[in-house]
């Protein structure tokens, strides 16, 4: 565990001096929790409906495909075919753009010096320098709070959530949740 992470969680759990502030602890450890959940309850709902609108698709296209061979086989296993070579040639192109760029030096500096990571693929940092390029929307800064109110600066890839936590702060997380 580092220093900031157990900071920060020691303010949430540990024992309070009155029995006040156990109570307000208390409370404000439930809030936590359960917003926690809606935004995990409503994460979950969100990726079931997108799954279920996939599937009727997929439903709905294998079914006018059978409908279509049965009465127009051949034009249908033409279609087939051309519908094939162009999801081939689509992979093979993004191949090859991606094979193209070399990754190129992070611009970032570490106490005045020329950062010498590698940077990410199409950007100009590296992943701790990720948030100095302001028009990025990928990555961003861990959501959690020290105990003195400063807020964790680690860069998080995770756009699925609202609150994004780092590697360090996700696992303490669970370990609050499970106790
Ligand atoms: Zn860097
Ligand atoms: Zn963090």
């Amino acid at each position: 565990m580092s220093l900031m992470g157990n900071l920060f969680f020691s303010s949430l759990l540990a024992p309070s001096r009155s029995d006040d502030d156990d109570t307000e602890s208390r409370s404000s450890r439930v809030t936590q929790l359960c917003t926690y959940f809606q935004q995990k309850y409503k994460h979950l709902c969100r990726l079931e409906r997108a799954e279920s609108r996939q599937k009727k698709c997929r439903h709905t296209f294998r079914k006018a495909l059978l409908q279509a061979a049965s009465r127009e086989p051949e034009c249908t296993g033409q279609l087939i075919q051309e519908l094939q070579s162009a999801a081939c040639r689509r992979t093979s192109i993004s191949q090859t753009k991606l094979r193209e760029v070399e990754p190129a030096a992070c611009s970032g500096t570490v106490k005045g010096e020329q950062c010498t990571n590698k940077a990410l693929p199409f950007t100009r940092h590296c992943f701790q320098h990720i948030l100095l390029n302001r028009s990025q929307q990928l990555f961003s800064s861990c959501t959690a709070k020290f105990a003195d109110g400063q807020q964790c600066s680690v860069p998080v890839f995770d756009i699925t959530h609202q609150t994004p936590l780092c590697e360090e702060h996700a696992k303490k997380m669970q370990f609050f949740l499970y106790m």
